[in-house]
């Protein structure tokens, strides 16, 4: 599933390519075909994300909410293509100017709402780390206040939004947490440490279009960053995420795994060890 700093360069790109713009929007595939024809010819004020929502605002107060779910895709070409570009698979809904096409296939949403819709979804999201205005704090009431563990609390979009199960298990990893932990046991420092690490590391996954979380890798692309340089990155490399079995590159001990609200949690045995 795409995490929250994939959305956030998907808003930035479909913002650059179509803000200001009036895009013919149709529906290639049919099951959006009402709502395409609400929206098309519309100007598009912005497309923004939160999370893993992503919002584009039209004039006349009307908005389309998309969310990729597990399987979706939003692709924005860079430039070449047109209107008539040759419709591939199953695409939902298509925004086209002459100089642009973007193509989205296999959302889990994609509806035409009221500013008063896409606030009530805003309202039911936690703090994004990616945005600036964001308060940490609200995170912190609802984990402080919970019986839940703090591996499940941070795939909660209600305690916090945008990030997904690599940044869950990497953060766990990078801050010796055990994902067992309780939500009211986890100490405010802690919370403090995790939060200003993910405001750290998920700008570089925009930045790259990669999750970067290995330390060495992390000082590498922000002195990269640093020298106005785009970043080159091998595979992507993770501490804990994928590799059960392997021994911990801190401590050694082994690296587990386990399901935790529907998705395969990993950890280290040793330094994550429960206190
Ligand atoms: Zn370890």
């Amino acid at each position: 599933m795409p995490e929250g700093h994939t959305l956030y360069a998907l808003a930035r790109d479909l913002h650059a390519a179509f803000a200001g713009t009036a895009p013919l929007v149709t529906s290639p595939q049919g099951r959006f075909t009402d709502g395409a024809a609400l929206v098309s010819g519309r100007r598009l004020l912005g497309v923004t994300s939160r999370g893993k929502h992503l919002f584009l605002e039209f004039e006349g107060d009307t908005w389309v909410h998309v969310h990729l779910g597990l399987i979706g895709t939003f692709t924005v070409d860079h430039g070449g293509w047109t209107a008539e570009a040759p419709v591939v698979g199953q695409v939902r809904m298509r925004l086209a100017t002459d100089q642009h096409v973007a193509d989205l296939r296999g959302p889990t949403v994609c509806a035409v709402v009221t500013a008063e819709e896409v606030a009530a979804v805003l309202a039911r999201l936690g703090p994004d780390p990616l945005r600036a205005d964001s308060d940490p704090d609200v995170a912190w009431r609802r984990i402080t206040r919970s019986n839940r563990s703090i591996a499940e609390l941070l795939m909660d979009q209600s305690v916090l939004a945008g990030v997904g199960n690599v940044y869950r298990c990497e953060v766990l990893f990078r801050h010796r947490l055990s994902p067992a932990t309780e939500g009211r046991r986890v100490r405010p420092t802690s919370w403090g440490l995790v939060w200003d690490d993910l405001v750290r590391l998920l700008p570089l996954g925009v930045a790259t279009g990669r999750i970067v979380t290995v330390e060495e890798q992390v000082l590498e692309v922000e002195a990269a960053l640093g020298r106005g340089e785009v970043p080159r990155l091998e595979e992507r490399t993770s501490a804990v995420y994928k590799r059960d079995g392997q021994p911990c590159p801190r401590c050694g001990a082994r690296i587990r795994t386990r399901l935790v609200a529907g998705r395969n949690l990993f950890w280290c045995g040793g330094c994550q060890r429960r206190r």
